[in-house]
């Protein structure tokens, strides 16, 4: 089995984590009801997209 020949220093160890923190969720306003929603997908609160109604959510 392949075997790292060196420890990996806290310093090339700090430098490949540095890509590893996760960015917070993209929200937007729905431009219908307000509610915050993903960018690019259907309001899950009023079934809008794009300024009309794509699902009817049935209360
Ligand atoms: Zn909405």
């Amino acid at each position: 089995m392949a075997v790292p020949k060196r420890k990996v220093s806290p310093s090339r160890r700090g430098m490949r984590r540095s890509h590893d923190a996760l960015k917070p969720a993209a929200y937007h306003e729905c431009s219908n009801c307000g509610e915050l929603k993903r960018p690019h997908n259907l309001c899950t609160q009023c079934g809008h997209y794009n300024g009309r109604e794509i699902v009817s959510v049935g209360l």
